[in-house]
């Protein structure tokens, strides 16, 4: 059985699609019964999925959308309770 060490040492292959069929159902198995390694697997999916918008500048559409994001966060916040 895998260890958490091992999947997450392993995890970067996965999501880069490297590892053999074998490999992926190991993984796979772990993911299934280990909470802790899925929220890590989600984590660092949403991280690799981030990465192209750190590479270049955001455009005033996607400013503008930030912006809008956070302030209808504000009005939730303020209209709560
Ligand atoms: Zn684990």
């Amino acid at each position: 059985m895998l260890k958490c060490r091992e999947f997450i040492d392993t995890a970067d292959a996965l999501v880069e699609g490297e590892l053999t069929v074998r490999q992926r159902l190991s993984m796979r198995l772990h993911w299934f019964i280990c909470k802790h390694c899925r929220r890590y697997l989600s984590q660092l999916r949403a991280l690799l999925g981030a990465i192209p918008f750190m590479h270049k500048p955001a455009s005033d559409e996607e400013v503008e959308r930030v912006m809008r994001g956070l302030r209808s966060a504000d009005e939730h916040r303020d209209g709560g309770e």
